[in-house]
């Protein structure tokens, strides 16, 4: 796999779940023209290369094909080609190697193929691979899956508090590193007019944006002690409306949008050159949320205007 790195490559993120992808697809053998013998996973459960690690070391031409390697009819051909003669050992190795491979079967007609190995089906399905990526990989990065995902905020700003959570943002710190020439002030954050701008401080720790937390905790009644990033606010989902389904929506969605608010803000000072203040911030992260909240079936016969006055009071009543 040769990538060639930059940035705007789509190849580069297809390449880097290329590890946790490659482990889930079957390789079939029909001609055995495709599958690399040593290097691909094809016979048993793990690669040839790995399971005889003493042999792999001297063959002379590494990714040599199946076909290459074994032809593709009985009786098996075996050009392995070591670059010098076998020790013992070695030969015991490729003993048990030749004996392994003693009930390979050929379809000489067939191309070589792949097969989802997690579904019975054998296609692919991101379903089945995002579950199966949610069990073996830093459960971190899935946490707030499902408080993201499940909120019923307008899919952008869900889509936008992923990007968030991942630190996938464009934040000026990061841009600075892309096109340090470019960055006229990587150090500025247009919120406060001070502090570096990366994603911890736009979405958390920036006073602007603290502000509008404690707001948000103060309404809901708590006192808040910020956690140490933002990944972590939103991996911790706290549930400052309660428990009761009005709560829990209506929570989710105003986290949300105030993640929202503050990156419009942010790109409206820059390339609008307009500014909000503080309050007028606030009232609008209180009226989209209360809006996108009243849209859902828990808000349904719950006026906006009534939403609006006091978020504890309807969550709080009966649904
Ligand atoms: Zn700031």
């Amino acid at each position: 796999m040769v990538v060639r790195w930059s940035h705007r490559c789509p190849w580069k993120a297809i390449a880097q779940v290329s590890q946790n992808f490659s482990p889930f697809v079957l390789l079939v053998v029909g001609n055995g023209e495709r599958i690399r013998f040593w290097e691909d996973l094809w016979w048993g459960n793990q690669t040839l290369c790995s399971q005889f690690a003493g042999l792999y070391r001297v063959i002379s031409v590494k990714n040599l094909t199946v076909s290459n390697v074994l032809g593709n009819s009985f009786p098996l051909s075996w050009n392995l080609n070591f670059c010098r003669n076998l020790t013992d050992s070695e030969i015991d190795l490729l003993q048990s190697l030749m004996s392994s491979l003693s009930s390979v079967l050929f379809s000489p007609s067939l191309a070589d193929s792949r097969e989802w190995s997690l579904l019975s089906s054998g296609l692919f399905s991101v379903k089945s691979f995002f579950l199966a990526l949610s069990k073996v990989s830093n459960p971190i990065l899935f946490l707030p899956a499902k408080f993201l995902w499940s909120s019923k905020a307008p899919s952008k700003v869900k889509a936008f508090a992923w990007l968030v959570a991942h630190g996938w943002v464009n934040t000026n710190d990061k841009l600075q590193l892309r096109r340090p020439y470019k960055s006229l002030c990587p150090q500025w954050c247009i919120l406060c007019k001070g502090n570096g701008e990366s994603i911890d401080h736009l979405f958390l720790y920036c006073p602007v944006t603290i502000g509008l937390w404690h707001k948000l905790f103060n309404l809901a009644g708590l006192t808040w002690v910020p956690p140490r990033s933002i990944e972590e606010m939103l991996v911790i989902a706290f549930k400052g409306l309660g428990n009761s389904l009005r709560g829990k929506t209506l929570w989710q969605i105003a986290c949300l949008t105030l993640l929202w608010m503050v990156w419009q803000e942010r790109n409206n000072r820059i390339f609008e050159e307009e500014g909000r203040t503080e309050e007028m911030l606030w009232d609008l992260i209180l009226f989209y949320s209360s809006l996108w909240a009243s849209c859902t079936a828990a808000f349904r016969g719950v006026p906006l205007s009534v939403l609006q006055l006091s978020w504890k009071a309807v969550c709080v009543s009966k649904v």
